[in-house]
């Protein structure tokens, strides 16, 4: 109630609160269960927010509509399970219930689509996909899950109509990233954000390195930039214009290159064939990467990104190469 007192005095649309929470190991907080489901009602008839909860079987669809609970929200660890999914979908048939879907754990745009599928297939027609990073096992970005910005702005592309929200509490695990973090959501043009608020962060629960007070949630509101998609503005219009039409000359370009490339491996393929050498040669290629890496470098190019295109090249070429020797 503490909480929901000082987020009724923000602009926020849906209180949400864990009442089953699925914890990766046994022995840690999971939740009050059903009687947190009553002080959801108290939130909603006090402050009139409307209020939201993480689901993972049917049971819990069962409760959640007898409380009047507004939006049901599908955790990760529940999304990559088509079997569970489909039997939550169920138990949702012929209730007209908005339902967000957080992005399965693992960086699967075709699970995340699929489980937003099973609702539609039941009958759920608002629905909305939450981005809250992907496990790895190794944390390169320092956050806590690899945000993988591709995943979500692939599922945009093939489903744009669908709200887009993301969760960076979860993405970076740690309170001080959070606005970093929803800041470059807004600037992809996601449409919301679902941020995890305690009043005293130290003291929570579950996940306390990641919780902001709400005077650190309103801080981060105030201090966002909302951007627009789209201009009007007439002189804008023609510099982007005039941009993205040297931008669509050079991509032809880089294709035509690449179109060059390849013949030449042909060729090369043809010569491997008569002198009846091996396709790969790990040296060849370890040169490859080191001209590359260098030329990247000059510049300013992530080393990263350019080996990251080559190795596809590279593949692409053995690939020619080899129908060749055969
Ligand atoms: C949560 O939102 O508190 C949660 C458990 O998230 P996720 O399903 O993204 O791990
Ligand atoms: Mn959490």
């Amino acid at each position: 109630m503490e909480t929901a007192s000082a987020l009724a005095q923000l602009n926020i649309n849906l209180f949400r609160a864990g009442v089953w929470k699925p914890r990766t190991r046994p022995g840690h907080f999971e939740g009050n269960g059903i009687p947190a489901l009553e002080w959801l009602s108290e939130v909603r008839k006090t402050y009139n927010l409307p209020v939201t909860i993480e689901i993972a079987e049917p049971a819990h669809v069962d409760e959640a509509l007898k409380h009047n609970i507004d939006v049901l929200w599908i955790g990760a660890r529940t999304t990559v399970n088509p079997f569970q999914v489909q039997s939550i979908a169920e138990a949702l048939k012929g209730v007209n219930i908005p339902v967000m879907v957080k992005n399965p754990v693992n960086p699967d745009v075709d699970l995340w689509l699929g489980a937003i599928e099973r609702f539609e297939k039941s009958g759920i027609t608002d629905i909305a996909a939450i981005h809250r990073g992907f496990s790895g096992y190794s944390s390169a970005s320092g956050y806590r899950n690899q945000p993988n910005w591709l995943i979500p702005i692939e599922l945009k592309r093939r489903r744009p109509e669908l709200t887009l929200i993301c969760d960076p509490s979860h993405i970076t695990g740690k309170r001080e990233n959070v606005a970093e973090v929803a800041q470059k959501a807004l600037d992809m043009r996601f449409d919301g954000l679902m941020i995890e608020c305690h009043p005293n962060p130290e003291n929570a629960w579950s996940d306390a390195a990641q919780q902001v007070t709400p005077a650190e949630l309103k801080h981060i509101l105030d201090n966002l930039i909302v951007r627009k998609e789209f201009t009007n503005d007439m002189g804008t219009l023609a510099r982007l214009e005039y941009m993205r039409q040297l931008m669509d000359s050079l991509d032809a370009e880089i294709i035509d290159l690449i179109a060059k490339r390849m013949e030449m491996s042909e060729q090369i393929g043809a010569i491997k064939k008569e002198c009846n050498m091996t396709v790969y040669q790990p040296g060849r290629w370890r040169d490859i990467v080191n001209t590359c890496s260098l030329r990247a470098a000059k510049h300013s190019l992530s080393e990263e990104f350019i080996v990251d295109i080559y190795e596809k090249i590279h593949h692409e070429s053995i690939r020619i190469q080899l129908s060749v020797l055969e």
